[in-house]
């Protein structure tokens, strides 16, 4: 046993069996299935990091490891998974039995691979708060001084946006530093890409492409248009503590039997495609501030009407809450989006009443996000939880963004499917966890 505790010491991997069943009827009597525990970022102490990138089997693409057969003579290697026989490519010419390549030491069974060609120039963390202004004074009061406390630990490097939701949705043109600026979007309609792009002026004075998905600055957007809503924290502090300091109740009147006009679903799919348009493909996390049900727009959990009351844990139960499967496959489709986009949904919900997690929950268990619950903002349990996502002395705060898992294994093992905090990329074997973290 001790073998396998040192093995998980050094891969981050335990296995209910560390034998695999060789006939089917073993298989069938495996009461527990043959699985493995994988910790990803698993912190392993003298863990080898190679500065280039890793040799792939042309046919399978797996990965050079120890296990593989290597010919040293006629500088042939053999894949473990498929056997397909590989050539060793020129720099790796002077490979011999004593002149090993660090990925095939014995020992070496897991290493690092800092590959920029691989995964493109290393983009900072992209943090957008998306803040809901339909609550008392006192909330917002409490709210504001959190965010002011979150704001001051971001680091330097990380890229902010920010936006407010009440009846209508606010972006904030950080970038526009002598008045505040800002864009604002009907809370009543879901708001696409296009509209975004067209605008928020991403292409002022120039035409914009008409076909095709365009997405960051590979597809021809300046970074000065992205600059203008995203920000390296650092260049913004003073316009973001102004907003912070400037965020007011929703200024629309609500009538004494209704509820507040929030509509949280346009603010999040307008994020969701800020992001999309702006940064695809590279570590962002939408922050969302809660304070109360979404009755407008999209994904509406309850409607405006006082007289009709929120759904209960019975309505649910039976099936009888009329806006439950809608407002869920309204969530359903803003996971799929950012997963697709690797972005991660947090939300912190601070209220007496409910706000909809129950809806939202799958946009946040997809992509791995962060859900607080609390009774106030100006509970300890928020005001710490947001506080001890951005206390870290690392300047990614210890997290990892954006994974993604590729499993190879050879023909005798089928995987059957995946639990944890990871969706599905929709290819054999491969999946996205948005957001992988040392900390929790
Ligand atoms: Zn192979």
């Amino acid at each position: 046993m001790s073998e396998f505790l040192d093995l998980e010491l050094q891969d981050g991997i335990r296995m209910p069996w560390n034998v695999i069943p060789g006939t089917k009827q073993e298989t069938v009597n495996c009461v527990i299935p043959v699985s493995a525990i994988y910790t990803p970022l698993k912190p392993i102490s003298d863990i080898p990091v190679l500065p280039y990138s890793p040799l792939r089997c042309r046919m399978c693409r797996s990965i050079l490891n120890p296990f593989s057969i290597v010919d040293y003579v006629a500088k042939i290697w053999v894949c473990s998974f498929c056997f397909q026989r590989n050539q060793f490519p020129q720099h790796y010419s002077s490979i011999s039995e004593n002149n090993l390549p660090a990925e095939l030491f014995p020992q070496y069974t897991t290493v690092e691979y800092i590959s920029s060609t691989e995964t493109g120039p290393i983009v900072p963390p992209v943090f957008i708060f998306v803040v809901d202004t339909c609550m008392i004074e006192e909330e917002i009061g409490y709210l504001k001084s959190a965010l002011a406390q979150a704001v001051e630990l971001l680091p330097d490097n990380s890229l902010v946006g920010f936006i407010t939701f009440g009846t209508y949705v606010q972006v904030h043109e950080l970038g526009f530093g002598l008045l505040p600026k800002s864009y604002v979007f009907k809370g009543t309609k879901e708001v696409t890409k296009e509209q975004i792009l067209e605008q928020m002026c991403f292409f002022a004075g120039k035409k914009m492409p008409t076909t095709g998905v365009i997405a960051g600055t590979r597809d021809g957007l300046s970074s000065e248009s992205i600059s203008r809503f995203l920000l390296p924290a650092s260049e913004c502090e003073f316009v973001l503590n102004s907003v912070i300091e400037e965020i007011q109740k929703d200024p629309w009147p609500v009538p004494a039997d209704q509820r507040a006009s929030r509509c949280t679903g346009a603010a999040l799919s307008v994020a969701a495609n800020l992001l999309g348009v702006c940064v695809p493909g590279s570590g962002a996390r939408i922050m969302a501030f809660v304070g109360g049900p979404s009755t407008e727009g999209p994904g509406p959990i309850v409607s405006k009407s006082l007289s009709e009351p929120i759904r209960s844990h019975k309505d649910l139960d039976k099936d009888s809450a009329p806006l439950y499967d809608k407002a869920v496959k309204f969530y359903d489709q803003i996971a799929k989006q950012l997963v697709h986009q690797g972005h991660v949904l947090d939300l912190f919900a601070c209220a007496v009443d409910q706000v909809g997690v129950a809806e939202m929950k799958v946009a946040i268990e997809k992509t791995g996000g962060i859900v607080v619950l609390a009774e106030s903002f100006g509970h300890s349990v928020f005001k710490d939880s947001l506080l001890r996502i951005f206390q870290s002395t690392d300047d990614n705060l210890g997290l990892s963004f954006n994974g993604i898992l590729e499993i190879n294994c050879s023909k005798d093992v089928k995987v059957q499917g995946i639990i944890g905090p990871c969706s599905s990329l929709e290819k054999s074997f491969v999946f996205r966890h948005c957001y992988w973290s040392r900390k929790h």
